[in-house]
C-alpha cells in the first residue's frame, strides 16, 4: 500500500501517517535510550572494542525493530500495509547485516590488537568462548539470509525454499539474545539496562508471538472456517467460498486478503496470500485464484465441506486510507479481485474502474463488476488488447487523464501485474496526482 502524506483529513491525521510517526517516534525513542546506556556504561578495553559494542547495541535494536515489522500487528498493517513492511523489513535486514558484521569484524580487530596477535588466531581463539561463538553462528546465519535475499538467488529459489530458510533467521535471534545475555555489559551495566533490554526482548518477542501465532490459532478455532463452494470462474480462474461461525465478528475490510491453507488438500506447509473477491459481509468469504502454479491451480480440486485454515485479513489497500470523495480503481487481469470487492464498499465514493485486460475472455469476474458499477452509477472502461509497438499504452499520462480527466480529484487504487502497476504509479505522478491519493497493492510480498 503506498500512501504517503503529512497531510490531515478533516482536521486528524491520516491512518498511514499516524502509522510512520508511531514507528518512527519508536526507532527514536529506542535510539536515544540505547545510546545514552552506552554512554553511561563507560568504555570497552580499548578504543575499537568500544566501537564494536557500539555497532552490537545497534545491531539487538534492528533485530528487534525487525520483529515487529513482520509481526502482522493489525493496527500497523492496517495502514502501513503488509508489502511495505516487507520492504522496509528488507532495507532493515541489509542494514543489519551490515551493522553486525562491522561489529564481529572490529571485536576480532579489537582483541588482536590488545593481544598483539593476528586477526587470524584472534577469531580462532574467540570461536572457543561460548557467547562470542553463539554471536558467530548468529552472524553466520544472518550472512546467508541475506545472501538468499539478493534478487538474483532470491527469483531463482522456489518461495517455500526461500520462506523456510529464512525462518532460521529466528534460531539466528535466540543465539543472538543469549549472546547479548552473556556478554557482561550490557544487560548488567545497571538497573536501568536490565530492565530497558529485557523490556524490548520480551515486547518484541511477544508481539511476534501474538500476531504470527497466538491471533491465527485464535481465530480459526473461533471461526471455524469451511469450504462451501468451489466455482470455476474460467479454465484458468475459480473462486472459492469459505464460510465459518461469527463471521461478522472478523474484522476484515474489502480491498483486504488472506493468507490461505487447505489443509488435508494441500501440505501444511503451503500458504498463499489471496485477496477476498468479495466484500466480507459476515457470513462468508471469497477469493478468486488464477492459476499460477500447483496451489493455486490445484484449488478448483479442494472437496466442500472441508477446512479452511485462514491467517488475517491483511493490508491496507482499503477505503480506511480514502482522501477524496471519488475514487479510480484500476486493476490488471487478475488484479480485479481486491478491485470487486471495494466496489460493495461506498466508502469509496463516486467510482471509475479501468480493467485492463488481453481480451474480454481474459476479463475476471466481468460481469459481477459491470453490475456493481452500474449500480453505483459509476463508469467502466474495458482496456483490451496488447499494446501495439509505437501505440501509446493505455496508462500513459496522456491516455489517462483522457480517460479519467478528473483524476487529480481522486483516490487512486492500483492492483494488477507488477510492470502495469509500475506504469500506472509513474503516470500518476507525472499527471501531478498527489501521493498521498495513490493507493497500491503487489501480488507479491517476498
Ligand atoms: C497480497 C496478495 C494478494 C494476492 N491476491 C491474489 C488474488 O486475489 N488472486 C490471485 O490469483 N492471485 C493473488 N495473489 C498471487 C498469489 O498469491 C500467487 O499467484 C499464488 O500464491 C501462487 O502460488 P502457487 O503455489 O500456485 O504458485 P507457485 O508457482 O508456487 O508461485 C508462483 C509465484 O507466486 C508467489 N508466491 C507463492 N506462494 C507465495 C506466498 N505464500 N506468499 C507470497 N507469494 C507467493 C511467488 O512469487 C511465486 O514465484 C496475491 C498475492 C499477494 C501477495
Amino acid at each position: 500500500m503506498a500512501a504517503t502524506s503529512n497531510t490531515v483529513r478533516g482536521g486528524t491525521v491520516l491512518p498511514a501517517d499516524a502509522a510512520r510517526w508511531a514507528m518512527w517516534t519508536f526507532v527514536v525513542v529506542n535510539a536515544v535510550i540505547v545510546e545514552a546506556l552506552f554512554l553511561s556504561a563507560g568504555s570497552g578495553k580499548n578504543g575499537v572494542l568500544t566501537v564494536a559494542k557500539f555497532f552490537g547495541l545497534h545491531a539487538a535494536l534492528l533485530m528487534l525493530f525487525q520483529l515487529l515489522l513482520v509481526a502482522r500487528l493489525p493496527w500497523l498493517d492496517r495502514r502501513i500495509g503488509m508489502d511495505r513492511l516487507t520492504v522496509w523489513h528488507r532495507w532493515v535486514g541489509f542494514s543489519l547485516l551490515w551493522t553486525v558484521l562491522t561489529h564481529a569484524t572490529l571485536v576480532v580487530l579489537g582483541y588482536a590488537t590488545l593481544d598483539d596477535t593476528s586477526m587470524g588466531k584472534t577469531f580462532l581463539a574467540l570461536s572457543g568462548v561460548p557467547a562470542s561463538l553463539l554471536g558467530m553462528l548468529a552472524a553466520t546465519i544472518i550472512l546467508l539470509i541475506a545472501v538468499i535475499s539478493t534478487r538474483s538467488l532470491r527469483r531463482r529459489l522456489r518461495y517455500e525454499v526461500w520462506h523456510g530458510l529464512h525462518l532460521l533467521l529466528y534460531v539466528a535471534l535466540g543465539l543472538a539474545f543469549v549472546h547479548q545475555l552473556q556478554e557482561t555489559t550490557t544487560f548488567t551495566s545497571s538497573a536501568f539496562a536490565t530492565a530497558y533490554w529485557w523490556i524490548l526482548w520480551l515486547f518484541a518477542f511477544g508481539s511476534l508471538l501474538t500476531g504470527r501465532v497466538a491471533m491465527p490459532l485464535w481465530r480459526n478455532a473461533y471461526h471455524r472456517f469451511r469450504v462451501t463452494a468451489v466455482v470455476p470462474e474460467s479454465d484458468h480462474v475459480v473462486s472459492v467460498y469459505v464460510t465459518g461461525r461469527h463471521l461478522d465478528k472478523l474484522p476484515a475490510r474489502a480491498g483486504q486478503f488472506c493468507i490461505w491453507r487447505f489443509p488435508g488438500h494441500n501440505h501444511w506447509w503451503l500458504a498463499n496470500p489471496f485477496s477476498l473477491s468479495a466484500a466480507p459481509d459476515g457470513r462468508g468469504l471469497r477469493l478468486t485464484a488464477k492459476a499460477a502454479g500447483s496451489t493455486s491451480a490445484g484449488l478448483r480440486n479442494v472437496p466442500v465441506g472441508s477446512r479452511a485454515f485462514v491467517e488475517g485479513p491483511y493490508g491496507a489497500f482499503t477505503s480506511l486510507h480514502r482522501t477524496r470523495p471519488g475514487a479510480l480503481l484500476i486493476a490488471g487481469g487478475v488484479g480485479i479481485t481486491p478491485v470487486r470487492a471495494m466496489l460493495e464498499d461506498q466508502a469509496t465514493g463516486d467510482v471509475v474502474v479501468l480493467y485492463r485486460v488481453r481480451g474480454e475472455a481474459d476479463a475476471v469476474l466481468l460481469n459481477e463488476v459491470r453490475h456493481l458499477v452500474a449500480l453505483r452509477g459509476g463508469r467502466l472502461h474495458l482496456l483490451t488488447g496488447r499494446t501495439a509497438e509505437g501505440a501509446a499504452p493505455p496508462f500513459a499520462p496522456g491516455s489517462l487523464h483522457r480517460l479519467v480527466p478528473d483524476v487529480t480529484e481522486r483516490d487512486v487504487y492500483v492492483c494488477g501485474p507488477p510492470a502495469m502497476t509500475a506504469a500506472v504509479l509513474s503516470s500518476l505522478r507525472a499527471l501531478n496526482v498527489p501521493a498521498r491519493q495513490v493507493h497500491a497493492e503487489r501480488f507479491g510480498l517476498a
